[in-house]
This record gives C-alpha cells, sequence and structure tokens, in this order.
C-alpha cells in the first residue's frame, strides 16, 4: 500500500493537491477538514462540537478525529492506499494513526511537508474565504491563531516522521502542476 501523510500549515494547498494524487496514484482521500464540514452540514452531534473549535481556529479533539479516521479505515479494506490530509495535527493522532495502520498491516510510506511562508498562507486563505465561503477563512483572528495553533501543535511532527526517516519537505510555492511535480518525484523517488 501506498499511504501518504501530506502535511502542512492552513492555506498550503494540502486539498488541491491531494486531489491530484488520489488520481495519480489511485488513493483513498482523507480529509479530516472535509470530514468534519460533512458532519456539520448533516447538523450530527459531532458536527455541532467540532463546529465550535473550527469556528475559533482550534483544534476538534484527538478523540473525535481519531474515531473517524479509524471508521474511514475500516470501510476502505480494500484501499490501494490513503492519502491523508490534515491529519495527523498533534502527536497523539500520529500516535494512534501509526497503531491503526499497523492493525491494518501496513504504515506510513512518506510524510510529505509543503512549506509556504506566513505571509503567502494569509493571502491564500484570504483569497480562499472569498471564493469558498469557509466561516474559518473570513476572520483574520481565526485565521492567525490556525497558523499559530499549526506552529505550536503540529509543526512538531516533522520531528515525529523524521525519526522514522520519512519527512520530505516539498517547496509549496510555485504553480499547482510545479508543486505536484515535486510531490511526485518524491513519492516514486
Ligand atoms: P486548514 O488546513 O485550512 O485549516 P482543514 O479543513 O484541514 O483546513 O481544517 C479546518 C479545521 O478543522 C481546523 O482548523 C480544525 O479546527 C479542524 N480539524 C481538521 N482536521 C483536524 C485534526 N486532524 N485534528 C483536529 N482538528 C482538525
Amino acid at each position: 500500500m501506498l499511504n501518504i501523510v501530506l502535511f502542512g500549515p492552513p492555506g498550503a494547498g494540502k486539498g488541491t493537491q491531494a486531489i491530484k494524487l488520489k488520481e495519480a496514484y489511485n488513493l483513498v482521500h482523507l480529509s479530516t477538514g472535509d470530514l468534519l464540514r460533512a458532519e456539520i452540514k448533516e447538523e450530527t452531534t459531532l458536527g455541532m462540537e467540532a463546529q465550535a473549535y473550527m469556528n475559533k481556529g482550534e483544534l476538534v479533539p484527538d478523540e473525535v478525529v481519531i474515531g473517524m479516521i479509524e471508521s474511514q479505515l475500516n470501510s476502505n479494506k480494500s484501499a490501494n492506499g490513503f492519502i491523508f490530509d490534515g491529519f495527523p495535527r498533534t502527536t497523539e493522532q500520529a500516535e494512534a494513526l501509526d497503531q491503526l495502520l499497523s492493525t491494518h498491516e501496513t504504515a506510513i510510506t512518506k510524510m510529505l511537508s509543503l512549506e509556504v511562508d506566513d505571509e503567502e498562507l494569509v493571502a491564500r486563505i484570504v483569497q480562499r474565504g472569498k471564493d469558498s465561503g469557509r466561516e474559518d477563512d473570513k476572520n483574520e483572528s481565526v485565521i492567525f491563531n490556525r497558523i499559530i495553533t499549526y506552529n505550536k501543535k503540529t509543526s512538531p511532527l516533522k520531528v515525529y516522521y523524521d525519526e522514522q526517516s520519512k519527512y520530505h519537505i516539498i517547496d509549496g510555492v510555485g504553480s499547482m502542476e510545479e508543486v505536484f511535480d515535486r510531490l511526485q518525484k518524491v513519492i516514486n523517488g
């Protein structure tokens, strides 16, 4: 199986690249952000609880997102592999993912970290807020809080994957195709 963690701050382009990678390698795309937004749309209890965190730019509790990933892994047993987009975001999530994958007799192949500077990130998210209508993309203090949360809680996962020799840095600035080419080179290499 090919299991990729697509990593990077909010606005780095994970979602866009994940869709292209899913097509190119025939993978199941698991975005915890998309899964949470689907729960909100359906007005489930889980969705309503998650929304309060998301609207503030804070992380949804680990057990909630881990549970969602667990059920997705169970319902996609014949997959060629997975692309994890926006997950894991904490050390606890990364450890849980390794454990879940090992019960399915597989593991993360590579972690690809899209690097984009903060100024460019904010500009991209503000633009996305105009196009997509996502609430958390419309408020500047929520955008900043997401970037701060990334730097504090998520960025340390680079060390976690580096210790497993799975951490790869990808320049996330350039055209969609340029970034995609860089990702493919590392996956194929
Ligand atoms: P972005 O990468 O632009 O922040 P996402 O769709 O990945 O967009 O995430 C939106 C929000 O959903 C996050 O700010 C957070 O509140 C919540 N979320 C998504 N994935 C996770 C996760 N793995 N752990 C905790 N919260 C998450």
